[in-house]
């Protein structure tokens, strides 16, 4: 029995076929490659999660094809504009191909995120690539289910020594997936990562995320050329990313803060291959901030690049107001004409509330200052043109008077 709105074959494409509610898919009418489950007419049942599924309105307009999933809020995610495309060999060899060739371009080695979901052309997908290892993460059912294509594509393409898929993030629940971390090939360690001409170390099975954070290379460049001559405390430094490059560009003295042990033994033995020296402090760092301005210490350049504070859109009124303390306790210690740079990678609190937030803790703090700089992840990190609220990191960097 076929159930309604869903039919089994059209045409030529074996898809079964979702048809969107009458005015409704205005934002994927627009280019956006996402349909709400609010939006369609919701099959009764039949429909796995991870299926690929065509799309069109009821007035026959040809949405695309994408996976489908009953579970998520996000009900359909589209891989094209054409109906009955697959998510096979042949599709992921011309998307990776693709997003090779434009870091390839980006970057002079190859280290950098190579593809970043939705931005990438391919949703719930994200890979880290540290040479000839790659790290995977997948979020989405049908991304899933794609996955014996998407490592044949990656063997043929780049044929890397090691695949690790870390596939524990907990967004995965709302697709309706566990949670794993999986060696497909090769041996998971730790690794080389070459960003602004230094060399630092991740640690692929054991650390955050996938093992490495590409989407600061700019900002790390960008404040590490300030640096030469200051003293510099780089609040939530996780493995160094910032206050390794800012040591390596000439600082009086760098200090990594951090509650991971981990992460900061990674970030010790990182300055010490790169000939440049950093303190490794195991902190929390809003204490660590208290006690130091208690005790008047003051840095020339202050970095705070935290976990996210909001990570969902009920945490939004709690979240601020942690960044608006954060932006108090670390402009009271950034010296007189010092740097500050703020940074939040929650993509549920938009840049100008973050912003104000960020304001607020500066004023708070008795102090004035000026923006200076404003920006968001590096160029590998692309963001589907249609969907900017998936642009998530914002880095704001204050000269304080
Ligand atoms: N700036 C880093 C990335 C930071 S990720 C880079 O450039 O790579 C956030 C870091 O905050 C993690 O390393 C985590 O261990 C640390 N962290 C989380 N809560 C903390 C707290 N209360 N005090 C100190 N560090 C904390």
């Amino acid at each position: 029995m076929l159930s309604r709105g869903a039919m089994l074959t059209h045409g030529m494409s074996k898809h079964p076929l979702l048809i969107v509610k009458p005015r409704e898919g205005r934002r994927a009418r627009q280019g956006a490659p996402w349909l709400f489950s609010n939006e369609i007419v919701m099959p009764a049942k039949g429909l796995e999660p991870g299926m690929m599924v065509d799309v069109k309105g009821d007035d026959g307009q040809v949405f695309g094809s994408g996976f489908f999933n009953p579970k998520s809020l996000i009900a359909v995610r589209l891989l094209g504009r054409d109906l009955g495309l697959a998510a096979n060999e042949k599709f992921f060899t011309a998307h990776l191909t693709r997003a090779m060739a434009l870091r390839d371009r980006l970057y002079p080695r190859p280290f950098y995120r190579l593809v970043h979901a939705e931005g990438d052309g391919l949703p719930g997908l994200v890979i880290d690539r540290f040479d000839d290892v790659l790290v995977l993460q997948v979020t989405v059912a049908g991304m899933e289910r794609a996955l014996p294509a998407l490592l044949a594509a990656l063997n043929k393409l780049i044929a890397p020594k090691t695949i690790v898929l870390r596939n524990d993030t907990p967004s995965r629940a709302l697709e309706g997936l566990e949670t794993y971390v999986r060696v497909e090939q090769g041996t998971a360690g730790r690794v080389a990562v070459e960003e602004n001409g230094a060399r630092y170390f991740a640690d692929l099975g054991q650390g955050q995320k996938t093992g490495w954070y590409y989407d600061q290379r700019d900002n790390r460049a960008f404040i590490a050329a300030l640096a030469k001559g200051q003293s510099v405390l780089d609040a939530y430094s996780y493995t160094g990313g910032f206050g390794l490059l800012a040591a390596k560009a000439g600082a009086k003295e760098v200090i990594c803060l951090d509650s991971s042990e981990p992460a900061l033994k990674l970030a010790e033995e990182s300055a010490a291959a790169n000939h440049a020296s950093i303190r490794a402090v195991k902190a929390d760092v809003f204490e660590e901030m208290e006690r130091l301005s208690a005790q008047k210490e003051t840095f020339g350049v202050v970095i705070a690049d935290p976990p996210p504070f909001v990570k969902s859109r009920k945490d939004l009124e709690p979240g601020a107001k942690a960044y608006r303390k954060l932006a108090r306790l670390a402009a009271g210690i950034t010296a007189p004409g010092g740097l500050l740079l703020l940074a939040s990678c929650s993509h549920n609190i938009p840049v100008d509330r973050f912003a104000n937030e960020c304001a607020a803790g500066i004023v708070k703090a008795g102090r004035t200052a000026s923006l200076i700089h404003s920006a968001g992840a590096g160029a590998d990190h692309p963001v589907h043109p249609m969907l900017p609220e998936t642009a998530y990191l914002k880095a704001l960097v204050y000269a304080l008077d």
